[in-house]
């Protein structure tokens, strides 16, 4: 079949493939410790779940306004303003399916060939193929280690051109867990204020997981004369283990709100109302889930660090926030298996770790950034304990 030139452009996301390569190996039999999940463990709270089923039973099933019900934008703002300092009025905030749809119609919306986005690396799986199927060009910004693995105001600066239309900040970072200070962001800042051709789309899907004293700081929150050029994007996936749920959303310019819902208005009408209603009682409720899960990701991520930081061929920095380690393998490369195979690259590594000790991972040049791997902690200690043996036993084992 003749497919659209924009389809070839692009590649299926690598964590959704890695999960469905983990599911394929489990329905034949074997016994994976999966480390690639991308969304909380834990059962959405029981009130966010009868939130749903009020509403319908109340028959609220129908299309909502297109930019989601003015319930949840109400509650959006409530919860930028305690965030950024800044109250958006309700018709500068969007709803849509998944933060990740939210995004994928801001390029849409704003992106026309050769337009550049700068995408610090290491990057979420999505955003380099999002903009290559709007006409877009990712520009990826190698963010070393030694850095944080953060864009510096330096390297931020050299990548600007007159053809940057924008640039991406996701903090808490997937796959690093790394956040910017507020002394990092006012320099980021003003690099951005020389520079007014350029959009922000601040990824904040991760703020409430966060191991740091406070909250996290926002680019907002340092600089509020950027909100004319911010795209803040968010979501009740990984807060509320809503991932299911399809539910995120968006706040920023006027006219590229605008925009955003006129593009809805033809993709989706709206998203569900189901699910608008029980973001309503997630954001608005009880945070004391919030609060139970931050406490249980942040021993677990404790646990792997010391565990995984044990290990002579493995390096690994410890996340402020999130639910992922990012992890060194550059002492594994270049060396053998049992089974007389050389591992070349993190990819090598990683299919190595699966096929030996049956743990899955996901190899760091998905996302940028080659000689690492990614290991998510959304999952039980005991087979958190259990796979770092195993990594640490198939290491062992490299000659
Ligand atoms: N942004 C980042 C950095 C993510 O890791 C994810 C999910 O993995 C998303 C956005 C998408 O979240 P949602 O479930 O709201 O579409």
């Amino acid at each position: 079949m003749a497919l659209a030139e924009r389809v070839h452009r692009i590649k299926p996301s690598p964590s959704t493939a890695a999960a469905q390569r983990v599911r394929e190996l489990k329905a034949q039999g074997h016994e994976i410790l999966d480390l690639t999940v991308g969304e909380p463990d834990f059962d959405t709270p029981d009130h966010v779940k009868a939130a749903a089923v009020a509403a319908i039973a109340r028959g609220e099933t129908k299309y909502t306004p297109v930019n989601g019900t003015s319930e949840l934008r109400a509650a959006i703002a409530d919860k930028l303003h305690e965030r950024h300092g800044l109250r958006y009025p309700v018709d500068r905030i969007t709803v849509g399916g998944g933060a990740k749809q939210v995004i994928f119609l801001a390029l849409m919306a704003t992106l026309d060939a050769g337009d550049e986005v700068i995408i610090p690396a290491p990057y979420w799986v999505s955003y380099p193929d999002m903009v290559l199927a709007n006409d877009g060009t990712p520009v990826v910004v190698e963010c070393p280690e030694a850095d944080g693995f953060k864009l510096t105001p330096d390297r931020l600066a050299a990548a600007i051109t007159d053809a940057t239309r924008w640039v991406v900040l996701n903090a808490p970072s997937n796959p690093t867990g790394a956040a910017y200070t507020a002394d990092e962001l006012r320099s980021l800042a003003d690099v951005l204020l020389g520079h007014p051709h350029v959009l922000v789309l601040t990824d904040e899907i991760y703020d409430e997981i966060w191991y740091e004293p406070g909250h996290v700081p926002t680019l907002l929150g340092v600089e509020p004369r950027l909100a004319e050029r911010v795209f803040v994007t968010n979501g009740v996936s990984k807060t509320y283990a809503m991932t299911g749920w399809r539910l995120g959303y968006g706040a920023g310019p006027a006219e590229l709100v605008g925009a955003v819902n006129k593009l809805q208005s033809q993709i989706s009408s709206c998203p569900s109302s189901i699910s608008q209603a029980a973001a309503t009682a997630a954001l608005t409720g009880d945070q004391s889930f919030v609060r139970e899960c931050v406490a249980v990701y942040q021993a677990r991520r404790d646990r792997i660090v010391k565990m995984l930081a044990d290990i002579p061929e493995l390096s690994c920095s410890t996340p402020s926030g999130g639910f992922y380690a990012f992890v060194g393998c550059a002492g594994a490369l270049g060396r053998r298996t049992p089974a007389g195979e050389v591992l070349r690259t993190d990819e090598d590594f990683a299919r190595y770790l699966l096929e030996s000790g049956q743990v899955a991972v996901i190899h760091g040049a998905a996302y940028g950034s080659p000689g690492y791997f990614r290991v998510s902690f959304a999952t039980s200690s005991d087979v958190l304990t259990e796979a770092c043996e195993r990594i640490a036993r198939a290491c062992a084992d490299l000659t």
